[in-house]
């Protein structure tokens, strides 16, 4: 069986848990410390707070952006719905902007006009997705957010290691905190690094990065310093409603130890992407996502066809489990309760009638991907 995506679980990582599940602390111990750092280090942020999954990352963001009743915030409807989930969390109203047809990403463009039909001030913040692992150019999405008044939450899920060049000609690595306000990850086992469930959240502000620390953990503190009272040793006080959104230790374990072949992994998947894209530059019956950057970290490889579904169906007869991303989230039954229709976002509706994710994870041998592309070529061209 070929899925869609797969965990690396090594020898190495078994034994990083067993360590950590025999010491003292199964959470809140040294070893999220570590992992936070480990994982700052590796993205370029200067703070980073471990947190129980990604979709917790995003309320802890939405949360400290002070997102309620009268927000109004902007994402893609190309991503999975805890984006847009998360201000709804908050009670806040969600918008969409279309994608762009080519790197099926936020479309700064139609993100503009969308701000420009409303006075300044209407909406207060945008999450744009670097889908696939295709990094968005936040230099210009900061630009237009800072001319709005606007806060970037980058939601970062699908590129741990990701990066785009700025006009200067620099790195910038997706969750690096130089033009979002704050980033966040996801270390669900379909994502790059696992550790079961888990999430990241990165930032350089430092004052929310506090405030997060003490959301994470029921908006309680036990430093002297931030307390109002200290009846003595035993003293916390908790200042404002937060939640428990702890990672456990061996959870953090899981992580660093997943960290540490993190480079390693994206170079395989970069080579599957190539041996992908070459295998079906040729092909008039496959689109293929167009405008990547050089930075791309490939979570996902898509590809778009007429005949998807008989694709996706076909391939599952060959024991190929392929997947789509993402159904439009404006369009699912919930998102349609709030007034979003089908018809809102034709590039976005487009891209969902023709797209398939196929397999692309590092433990993907040379010879199951020939059999993939084999399969899928011997099917289309049929
Ligand atoms: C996986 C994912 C999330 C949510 O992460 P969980 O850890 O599953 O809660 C959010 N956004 C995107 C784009 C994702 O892919």
């Amino acid at each position: 069986m070929i899925p869609y995506g797969k965990q690396n679980i090594t020898e190495d990582d078994v034994n990083a848990v067993i360590e950590a599940l025999t010491s003292d602390f199964l959470t809140q111990g040294p070893k999220i410390n570590e992992f936070e750092k480990a994982f700052a280090n590796y993205i370029g942020s200067k703070y980073a707070v471990a947190v129980s999954n990604g979709t917790a990352a995003l309320h802890l963001c939405t949360l400290v952006l002070d997102v309620n009743s009268s927000s109004r915030v902007i994402t893609s409807p190309i991503t999975f719905a805890a984006s847009a989930n998360c201000v709804k969390y908050c009670g806040g109203e969600v918008h969409f902007a279309d994608i762009d047809p080519k790197t099926y990403l936020l479309d700064i463009n139609s993100v503009r006009s969308l701000l420009k039909k409303h006075p300044k001030g209407y909406f207060q913040g945008i999450i744009p997705v670097d889908f696939a692992g295709n990094a968005t150019n936040l230099e210009e999405f900061r630009k237009l957010a800072n001319e709005f008044n606007c806060w970037i939450i980058e939601d970062a899920c699908h590129a741990p290691g990701g990066y785009f060049i700025d006009s200067k000609n620099k790195k910038q690595n997706c969750g690096n905190g130089n033009f979002a306000d704050l980033a966040i990850f996801s270390f669900h086992p379909v994502k790059h690094i696992a550790c079961g469930e888990g999430g990241m959240i990165t930032t350089n502000d430092e004052k929310l990065y506090h405030k997060l620390l003490k959301l994470r953990t029921h908006g309680i503190t036990k430093d002297p310093d931030l307390m109002q009272n200290n009846d003595g040793g035993w003293y916390y006080e908790m200042q404002e409603l937060g939640f428990n959104y702890r990672l456990t230790d061996f959870q953090a374990a899981l992580g660093t130890s997943q960290l540490a072949r993190a480079e390693e992994g994206l170079k395989r998947r970069r080579e599957i992407a190539e041996k992908y894209s070459l295998a079906f530059k040729n092909n008039k019956s496959i689109k293929r996502q167009s405008g990547v950057v050089e930075g791309h970290a490939y979570h996902l490889y898509i590809i778009e066809t007429e005949k998807r579904k008989e694709l996706y169906d076909f391939l599952k007869t060959k024991n190929i489990f392929c997947q789509v991303h993402y159904i439009p989230v404006h369009t699912l039954p919930y998102y349609q309760s709030l007034g979003w229709q089908k018809g809102d976002f034709k590039n976005a509706e487009n891209y969902y009638s023709k797209c398939l994710s196929l397999p692309m994870y590092p433990t993907l041998t040379d010879k199951e991907q020939t059999f993939v592309i084999e399969t899928i070529i011997g099917f289309l061209n049929d």
